[in-house]
């Protein structure tokens, strides 16, 4: 039987999510993961920044101490991975390093949120560019988070300025970015970082992030760490569109994807 796993997801330690952390590894029970990682926000590009008070910024101290509780009440039931999300911003990072020295995790996903210090969650962020500058300077801003100078072990949702895109057409497609995303693609499999498969895509026109081209490219280019990420809130949409993305790994010529276990990557045969 295929081994479903998810390696990024949220609960109400995060800012954006309502659901308990044990409603979401019920929900992962339900569906029959044998492996499932909790990787909540850490918002500090928000907390550095003005304007971001409205974020609500993790309680670390309380957070880990809870999955860590629950992880252990569950082994032997459930393989739950002690996970986090960085907001990146170049100005955050000597938090990031503190952090990764306080605390003990499997999988480090480092997202980029805010787009040149925006929000691109909202109308302001695209009303003062084209959408070739919003989605270049989103891209600038993935590259420079791959050389961030704290561990992390995955670049996540490369893609999300898309989300609340505004226009018809939202997908980035690989053949019109192809120089800046060669250049991500190329650090990735330099520094043996993950891409991330992303299906939290509704209204995007797309099942998962990045679109197909990227992923084979990335393919092409020799790169072979991928990981499932559904970035649920709510414990219905734990590894959303599942199949699909495994399908459109194959598709791309990918035997295996991986997940986290203290930061190393274990394979999954694909099918
Ligand atoms: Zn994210
Ligand atoms: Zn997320």
């Amino acid at each position: 039987m295929k081994e479903i796993i998810d390696c990024h997801t949220h609960c109400d330690f995060s800012h954006d999510s309502t659901a308990p952390a044990r409603d979401m590894i019920e929900s992962a029970l339900a569906k029959g993961l044998p492996y499932f990682a909790i990787t909540d926000h850490c918002d500090k590009d928000c907390e550095v920044l003005p304007g971001y008070e409205y974020i609500r910024q993790i309680d670390l101290p309380r957070r880990f101490e809870e999955i860590v509780r629950l992880r252990d009440e569950y082994r032997g039931r459930l393989d739950v991975a002690v996970g986090i999300e960085y907001g990146w911003l170049a100005a955050a990072d000597p938090l990031y390093i503190e952090i990764n020295k306080q605390y003990e995790t499997d999988i480090i996903i480092n997202s980029v949120h805010l787009v040149s210090g925006e929000d691109c969650y909202f109308a302001p962020f695209f009303d003062k560019r084209t959408r070739r500058e919003a989605y270049t300077e989103y891209l600038q801003d993935v590259s420079a988070s791959v050389d961030a100078p704290y561990d992390y072990d995955v670049i996540g949702h490369i893609g999300y300025v898309i989300r609340k895109a505004p226009y018809e057409d939202k997908v980035m497609r690989y053949a019109d970015y192809s120089d800046l995303l060669d250049e991500i693609l190329r650090k990735l499999i330099a520094k043996g970082k993950a891409l991330e498969l992303n299906s939290h895509a509704e209204g995007t026109g797309l099942d998962f992030l990045p679109e197909p081209d990227t992923l084979r490219r990335y393919r092409e280019l020799g790169g072979e760490l991928v990981t499932f990420g559904s970035d649920a809130h709510a414990p219905e949409n734990i590894a959303r569109n599942f199949d699909l993305v495994c399908e459109a790994l194959k598709a791309a010529g990918f035997k295996y994807m991986f997940k986290y276990k203290a930061h190393s990557p274990v394979a999954i045969k694909l099918d």
